[in-house]
């Protein structure tokens, strides 16, 4: 039998012996300067991409057009930024590498309403006690070629000044990062990694202000070169560089006003979506912000159109009053605090919501028009997607699965009048008549193994996936028809009583409008407790106890809840799938052409209700190509 009592003990005895020889109770002493900066450091300089965004942001706010970046050793060795801006003054070059030292702000009102990218003035210091910094400058009013070159020594960090020639502006290198700190070096990655991370710090900057130029080295080669973008059409072309090819040509441009907020960039089509988050720039006036907030507005957003577990990409822009939002929460500043957090996120949710509902076929071919677009909606996703499945799971000889007919009445079965048909029949024939008005998804031609329509148009091919251009359809109908009916609450057999926290119970008292709103019927039982009385009738067999209780963190957090509108559109989706046209079915040329003029006229009609794209185009250029015609 094992002695008990020394098993139980055995794994305390390491504790005890480091209590014993360690004491906290020695004298106190004040920490050199050095050391206190490297403490402080900890927080700013986590590696060097953070080194890079301190610089960059200082030239910026030197009022720099011009920023030269030079990496040696993925930042490891060197990093060094050389900027164009209004320079430092001898005078200030040593107090610029000191702790709390900034020319930004001077008083609290300035903190309220801060315009510069830093304000902390601990980035150069910290930076300097980790590593050999110098720091040439030549001030906008001082004479040509007068510079003057500052480095830090010592434990105390004594800076010593040294006349050094420089155009107007400043240079900072920093050479041999970690050197004295090698605890931290040692979390250093490859050079490779590093400087990738170096890059998207740069991309980032360079998508933040595209009036100035740009450009950056890696062991004497150069990565990006990015010129001043004044235009429309030059700053697409920026995002094009920087975010690819693919991105632009697959994202609309956005511009929104709301009360004191103006959003506009560009967000991708629902069919370009991503297996990661990594192609997200948000900017809050100019600042790169990563923030729950607008990351949940964009999400619910795109939640219709997506395809599960896809991200979407953007670049866009929020404006407002530099009062309305909070910076100072976090050294790196990356998040920020909006005073009214629930105006911003319902203008961000219905900005993206109706920008991307009202993507139609038309507004494609528009865009295409214009030689910003290549035309090939639907190519988009990226070739890493084994698990996007272009074609049906099912198929089946149905057309209209009878059990949902009740609901919102009979899905359309595709059969227009005689008189359409005759219509539509003339329009076909005179297609290839040069001044008839084609509509933009083209008229119907042929249906190729009951499972694609292929139309065409003036410039090409179309090719619809039948099935999921109805189902559709017949999902937005849906939700329309339950919209304008309103919410039909039903009351629950017996009453849900559900035990809450007291916060949660607060915020469902005090937003019963809102929750009423929502369809959802509930009192305050007791101070932890609440009572469910009805919830839309849809939902009545939903897990109604883990529906209130999502609702209610979501209202605690967003201010709303968007829940029981997904739970509805989840239901009504899966009800539009199993009654919309089954692949395996043969139509008739009039009523594929009727399901082509209604996908033009439906909301988000690019995608079906599962995120896949519900059309590709093929223009005759690029069916040429194919058959290397005019080579
Ligand atoms: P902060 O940016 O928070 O003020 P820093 O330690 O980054 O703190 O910089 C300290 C000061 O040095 C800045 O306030 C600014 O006056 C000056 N400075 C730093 N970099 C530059 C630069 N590239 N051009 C002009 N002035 C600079
Ligand atoms: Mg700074």
């Amino acid at each position: 039998m094992p002695d008990v009592g020394a098993t139980i003990l055995a794994p305390f005895q390491p504790w005890l012996s480091f209590n014993a020889n360690f004491s906290f109770m020695t004298r106190i002493n004040l920490l050199s300067q050095r050391l206190a900066n490297q403490i402080a450091a900890g927080e700013v300089v986590e590696r060097p991409a953070s080194v890079i965004k301190e610089l960059l942001e200082n030239s910026l706010d030197a009022d720099a057009t011009r920023l030269e970046i030079e990496i040696e050793q993925g930042g490891i060795k060197l990093l060094k930024v050389k900027d164009n801006g209004v320079g430092i003054h001898k005078q200030d070059l040593q107090l610029a590498l000191s702790r709390h030292a900034t020319s930004k702000i001077t008083d609290l009102e300035d903190l309220e309403n801060i315009q510069s990218l830093g304000f902390r003035g601990e980035a150069l210091a910290s930076i300097s006690s980790v590593s050999r910094l110098e720091m040439i400058s030549r001030a906008a009013d001082e004479e040509a070629g007068n510079g003057w070159k500052v480095a830090v020594e010592g434990q105390d960090m004594q800076a010593s000044v040294s006349p050094a020639a420089h155009g107007q502006g400043t240079t900072v290198e920093v050479r041999d990062l970690f050197f004295n700190t090698p605890a931290r070096k040692k979390f250093l990655k490859t050079e490779k990694t590093e400087f990738g991370r170096i890059d998207e710090i740069v991309k980032r900057i360079a998508l933040s202000r595209f009036d100035v130029q740009f450009s950056l080295q890696h062991n004497q080669r150069s990565i990006h070169k990015l010129l001043a973008a004044n235009t429309d059409q030059e700053k697409q072309r920026r995002v094009g560089l920087v975010c690819g090819p693919a991105f632009v040509e697959n994202s609309v441009f956005v511009e929104m006003e709301g009360p004191g907020l103006k959003l506009w960039g560009w967000v991708s089509l629902p069919t370009f979506s991503r297996s990661q988050a990594d192609l997200q720039y948000f900017y809050v006036n100019g600042r790169i912000i990563r923030d729950k907030l607008v990351a949940h507005a964009v999400k619910q957003a795109y939640r219709d159109v997506l395809f599960h577990g896809r991200h979407p990409a953007y670049v866009l822009y929020l404006e407002l009053s530099p009062a309305a939002v909070d910076v100072n929460v976090h050294p790196t500043k990356h998040e920020v605090r909006f005073r009214d957090s629930r105006l911003v996120h319902d203008f961000l949710f219905s900005s993206l919501h109706k920008a991307l509902a009202s993507v139609t076929p038309s507004d494609q071919f528009l865009s295409h028009a214009d030689g910003q677009h290549k035309p090939s909606m639907g190519f988009g996703i990226e070739p890493d997607d084994s698990n996007v499945n272009y074609l049906h799971q099912q198929s089946s000889l149905s057309l209209v699965e009878s059990a949902h007919q009740g609901y919102v009445g009979n899905p359309r079965a595709y059969r227009p009048d005689a008189a359409a048909i005759q219509q539509q029949m003339a329009a076909f024939a005179k297609l290839t008549a040069d001044d008839v008005d084609v509509p933009p998804l083209g008229y119907a031609i042929a249906q190729l193994h009951r499972i694609y329509i292929l139309a065409q148009n003036k410039e090409g091919l179309i090719i619809v996936d039948m099935h999921a251009a109805h189902e559709r359809i017949t999902y937005e109908r849906m939700k329309t028809a339950c919209q304008n009916e309103e919410l039909k609450m039903q009351p629950l057999l017996v009453p849900l009583s559900i035990a809450v926290s007291q916060s949660e119970a607060d915020c469902a008292e005090s937003q019963q409008q809102v929750l009423l709103s929502i369809g959802i019927e509930l009192e305050r039982a007791a101070a932890e407790s609440i009572i469910v009385r009805q919830v839309p009738s849809i939902l009545r067999n939903a897990n109604i106890e883990q529906l209130v209780r999502d609702v209610l963190s979501d209202v605690l957090e967003y201010g709303s809840s968007d829940r029981i509108q997904a739970h509805q559109d989840e239901l009504l989706s899966t009800m539009a799938c199993h009654g919309s046209v089954r692949a395996n079915r043969q139509l008739t040329i009039p009523e594929m052409n009727a399901l082509l003029r209604d996908m033009e006229t439906t909301e988000r009609s690019g995608q079906c209700n599962h995120g896949r794209p519900t059309w590709v185009y093929q223009s005759l250029d690029e069916l040429d190509k194919l058959f290397l015609r005019g080579q």
